[in-house]
């Protein structure tokens, strides 16, 4: 067989958020098909990066008073970790802020220019003119142009589902400052998708097997009308790579991110010494895979093979598109739990390969969502796995230790080779021709159809168990002069064992090698299915391959997923964050004006109801020298035996303040608004009376 060179990718996730099961869909299913690739002897190639520009993460990494390179590179630690601990295995994970990917964007970004394929045109967009910067249609909020509801996004209605854009607002506001936007001009660079040598490559390119049947009649219908422009250009201020000849202008997401496949794979290709032109020329001889959601087909299939073709790079081999996760049939929901990090996975389950597993059992390479139905998912992995995998070895090896020495047995009869070799071997495919079952389970994965390869495992694996019950080498141990019997019954079952984790092993890599080291075997390939364990083969001790699937661990991570429903319908801190008005910042104070304000870190020794007073708590404050009585407004988000003994920070040096329920002698401080209230606290350390400056 001829070694082939592939490349394959994954969606860049964005540097804004965890990862989290839905994203995982995409991730396992490519590493799935890559670790086949690999068994099968290609140089396979896996590729991807985080997402890390835009003003999203400008504004997060403000908001967190770090700087967005900082924050994107907080995040790439975590995805990363996220990655490894569910067995995604990159060549190179990389970031799209990276040198590599910014002379990528320049180099094509001007190649297009040249083909007269870039347009500069004047646009109007929404404008802060406090924040001074063009806002993105995400951060402007207002009310609802069909129902009416309140703080709306500028490009869909929660609450009744209607899309419009941004100018169709009542009221809009911007989510950054609070002010009123203004429509103002700016000048924006386009990708000419509109012209006639787009449209004619296209037209063949989407034709010619590189999409799924589903996705090529959906492009044919886009390409059937106008296509669009695609904007590719965003004004300072920004976060990302400058356009080389307009200053000011900064590379969108369209000419930036998806370039760090590239940016990624060169930065391979300097680790390891390989070619990258052999990879990325135009007519190259290798093969380019890209892995991605249902949601970004049209820019995959359309903007980007235009962009590589007339930038004189090769275009994909092949896309492979697939659905969307839903959990127990519904979307994923952060009020039912469902909304579950991969993190939060590895936490309370541990064991990520169990997900990988049920995935596979799905996932059949079409754009169908698949679901996660978790009392299926219990149930599924303990019958599958450990009833009907893990359990060949479990019944078989103990004896090999105890009673031969942890030797396989010398030899094995004709009839027992010939049960191996059928098994193993015989099957038939869906017109009910003969065909080799190692090559029709390598088809099913190639094609991606690991529901089809897990089903077809698993039968194989009903037919071993039948044999093990048939000959029973529980008995056969019990029996004199049996022993013979008993090796060869073992020797076999063990072998059987090995082929079948050859088949699994793409789906569960972690526990493939444990059997390795059980088996004491090298690393298995597929190839590794044509022969068996040696004669006499001594193998190691057996331990523990896996153990159940424990229902009460999914339990307990769905209930630590649930956000608490308050009745305003989020926790507080959620609602705060996202309903929150910006308000503009005050005029500019000194030094001066500052330190006449003597703040004061203060313990809260009592605080009490006061008779009468719909809002007010009575507070006494132990700001170390004396004691303090306030009136603080804080009754509706805190209850007094909630507050007796923390430490908060009060103004010391407020004029007192005669009150209907007696002299206030300061103020506490606490932030809020309408979303609720939060009183301020010192972090730990700090002691009554120290100044806060
Ligand atoms: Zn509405």
């Amino acid at each position: 067989m001829k070694r082939k060179k592939i490349l394959v990718t994954s969606a860049l996730p964005y540097a804004n958020g965890s990862i989290h099961l839905g994203h995982l869909v995409e991730y396992v299913q490519t590493d799935i098909w890559v670790r086949f690739q690999k068994m099968q002897g290609h140089e396979c190639l896996y590729v991807c990066a985080d997402d890390t520009h835009g003003t999203p993460i400008m504004l997060r990494a403000e908001k967190e008073g770090i700087s967005p390179e900082i924050l994107i590179s907080r995040v790439w630690l975590e995805h990363f970790e996220d990655f490894s601990s569910f067995h995604v295995n990159f060549d190179h994970y990389g970031s799209t802020n990276s040198e590599e990917t910014r002379e990528f964007a320049c180099a094509i970004y001007l190649e297009l220019k040249s083909q007269g394929l870039i347009e500069a045109r004047t646009i109007e967009q929404y404008y802060d003119p406090v924040k001074q910067m063009f806002l993105p249609d995400r951060f402007i909020k207002g009310e609802c142009p069909k129902c009416g509801a309140k703080d709306q996004y500028g490009d869909n209605c929660e609450v009744c589902g209607a899309a419009y854009t941004p100018s169709d607002l009542r009221n809009p506001y911007s989510a950054v400052s609070g002010a009123k936007p203004e429509l103002r001009e700016s000048e924006h660079y386009f990708f000419r998708l509109s012209d006639e040598r787009c449209r004619t490559f296209l037209r063949e390119w989407t034709r010619s097997g590189t999409l799924q049947q589903e996705a090529s009649n959906k492009m044919q219908e886009w390409l059937g009308s106008d296509l669009s422009d695609w904007d590719i250009s965003r004004d300072a201020p920004y976060f990302g790579f400058e356009i080389p000849d307009a200053p000011g202008k900064y590379f969108y997401v369209w000419l930036d991110a998806p370039i760090g496949y590239m940016g990624s794979f060169m930065k391979l290709c300097k680790e390891r010494g390989i070619d990258f032109e052999e990879y990325w020329k135009k007519g190259s001889e290798t093969e380019l895979y890209h892995f991605i959601g249902k949601d970004i087909l049209y820019f995959h299939a359309l903007f980007w093979p235009a962009m590589l073709e007339h930038a004189g790079f090769r275009t994909p081999t092949r896309l492979f598109a697939h659905g969307f996760l839903t959990v127990n049939g519904e979307k994923m929901s952060k009020s039912r739990g469902t909304f579950i990090t991969a993190r939060s996975y590895a936490e309370h389950v541990k064991n990520t390969e169990y997900l990988r597993y049920y995935y596979a059992s799905k996932l059949n390479g079409t754009m169908e969502d698949i679901d996660l139905n978790l009392e299926d998912f219990v149930l599924k992995v303990n019958s599958d796995l450990i009833g009907k995998y893990i359990n060949i070895a479990s019944r078989c090896a103990g004896f090999i230790a105890k009673r031969f020495d942890g030797m396989l047995s010398s030899s094995i009869s004709r009839e027992n080779l010939n049960w191996l070799e059928k098994a193993f071997s015989e099957t038939f495919d869906e017109e009910g021709r003969p065909v080799d079952r190692g090559t029709y389970i390598a088809a099913c994965y190639s094609e991606r159809n690991y529901a089809k390869a897990v089903r077809e495992i698993m039968s194989v694996a009903d037919v071993v168990n039948v044999y093990i019950n048939d000959l029973k080498p529980w008995e056969l141990a019990k029996e004199a002069g049996k022993d013979e019997k008993l090796h060869e019954a073992c020797t076999v079952f063990l072998n059987a064992f090995r082929k079948l984790t050859i088949f699994l092993k793409p789906v569960l890599p972690e526990l493939a090698e444990k059997v390795e080291h059980f088996l004491s075997v090298h690393p298995l390939r597929w190839e590794d299915l044509g022969n068996l364990l040696p004669p006499g083969h001594r193998i190691n001790e057996y331990s523990h391959l896996m153990t159940r699937l424990d229902a009460k661990s999914i339990e307990a991570m769905v209930e630590a997923n649930r956000e608490s429903l308050k009745p305003v319908g989020h926790s507080p801190a959620r609602h705060a964050e996202s309903q929150i008005h910006h308000q503009p910042v005050l005029e500019t104070i000194s030094i001066d004006d500052f330190s006449k304000v003597d703040l004061r870190v203060a313990r809260i020794v009592k605080a009490e109801h006061v008779e009468g007073a719909e809002k007010l708590l009575k507070l006494t404050l132990d700001i170390g020298s004396e004691k303090r009585t306030v009136f603080a407004g804080i009754k509706s988000a805190y209850s007094p035996e909630s507050l007796e003994g923390r430490l908060t920070v009060m103004v010391a040096n407020l004029a007192p303040r005669k009150m209907k329920f007696g002299m206030s002698e300061g103020m506490v401080l606490a932030a809020g608004g309408e979303a609720g209230l939060f009183i301020l606290s010192p972090d730990q350390g700090a002691v009554p009376g120290m100044r806060v400056k």
